[in-house]
């Protein structure tokens, strides 16, 4: 039997380029395509081509000869960025997907996995921290917070009306803060564990245990492992479910519980100083129900076990950049 053909797009990013790993392993053969290449480790795709998918042509080259698609690229960050870049986000992310789409198409691909995210949900039922878990049909009626939200709603779409219209199979994931190693930790993009293991490592390494934080830190959120990220990806392409699912934990934290798990880990005591900063809605949780149903699985791994390989990774990146050593 022939190798099936996949691309990836945003393999240079954090979850593409793990997926890049992850599918290799399985057997396929595996094109990663992004605006720049992997920050942090080699590309390990059997091709790699830097292209910018906003352009139609450059679309149509990466879909060629292609028999899955994978998108996962997007110009996005965390509540920093997301909040502050509505233009760009909104602009950026309706060429590259819209392009990606209808150039899979053309080039007859057989399956397309889009990327959606939990800020679909409307902003009025995230106003409360101790928050009911969203279920997929909680995105209707619309309200999402920003415009990536937005974006990712309409895309949801025309995914919808792709298979419906001309038979390519559309496969939706709405992913809850996925984090892990070989993630933005710094420059402005970066999400909550990331930024977080970033200034427990700061305060470790220089001896300053006070860390700063957005907001009061009540604010909950769910977050999900990349191993278990990439496994329900791989589930989900291969199901037979259409519509939208949930891919993330249904452990809810608030964001001080969150920040002193990863100082337990890092072994030190810190005190938090609140300041004023975009910190999104104010309480989001996943409801796994339909995900334990459609993909018969959940993910695994604890939210202490993944911020350990977290924390450890980006403890060595800034020891690394402020050539401090890690104390014993
Ligand atoms: P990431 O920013 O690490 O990766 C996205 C990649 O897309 C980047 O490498 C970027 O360079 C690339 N890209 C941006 N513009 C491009 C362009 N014009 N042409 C080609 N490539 C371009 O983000 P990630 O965390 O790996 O997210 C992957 C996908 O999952 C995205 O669609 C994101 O919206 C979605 N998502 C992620 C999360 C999360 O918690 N990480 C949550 C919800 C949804």
């Amino acid at each position: 039997m022939s190798q099936t053909r996949v691309l990836i797009t945003g393999a240079g990013g954090f979850i593409g380029h793990h997926l890049v790993t992850f599918l290799r392993a399985k057997g396929y053969w595996v094109r990663g395509v992004d605006i720049k290449v992997p920050e942090y480790s080699d590309i390990d795709a059997d091709e790699f081509e830097v292209l910018d998918l906003r352009r139609w042509d450059n679309c149509l080259q990466a879909t060629r000869g292609i028999d899955e698609v994978y998108g996962l690229a997007a110009d996005m960050g965390g509540m920093g960025f997301i909040s502050a870049h509505h233009s760009e986000i909104l602009h950026n992310n309706s060429l590259i997907n819209t392009h990606t789409l209808d150039a899979a198409r053309l080039n007859g691909v057989n399956r397309y996995f889009y990327t959606s995210s939990a800020c679909v949900y409307p902003e009025f039922k995230q106003t409360e921290a101790n928050v009911v878990p969203l279920k997929e049909e909680d995105a209707y009626p619309a309200m999402p917070q920003d415009a990536y939200g937005w974006e990712k709603l309409v895309m949801e779409r025309l995914c919808t009306h792709y298979r419906e219209d001309y038979g390519i199979r559309t496969r939706i994931v709405r992913f809850h803060n996925i984090f892990g190693p070989q993630g933005t930790w710094e420059g402005g993009r970066e999400k909550a564990p990331a930024a977080l293991s970033r200034k427990v490592a700061i305060a470790k390494l220089t001896g300053n245990h006070e860390i700063e934080m957005w907001g009061d830190g009540e604010q909950t959120r769910s977050f999900c492992y990349i191993d278990d990220c990439l496994e329900g990806i791989y589930r989900l392409m291969r199901s037979d479910h259409t519509f939208p699912l949930n891919l993330g934990s249904d452990r809810m934290v608030t964001i001080n519980e969150l920040a002193h798990i990863v100082a337990r880990i890092a072994g030190i005591e810190i005190t938090i100083k609140h300041i004023d900063g975009p910190q999104g809605v104010r309480g989001r949780n996943s409801d796994n129900t339909r995900l334990r149903e459609v993909l018969k699985w959940e993910p695994q791994l604890t939210l202490e076990e993944g911020l350990q390989n977290t924390y450890t990774w980006i403890e060595q990146q800034v020891s690394q950049k402020l050539g401090l050593p890690i104390p014993k």
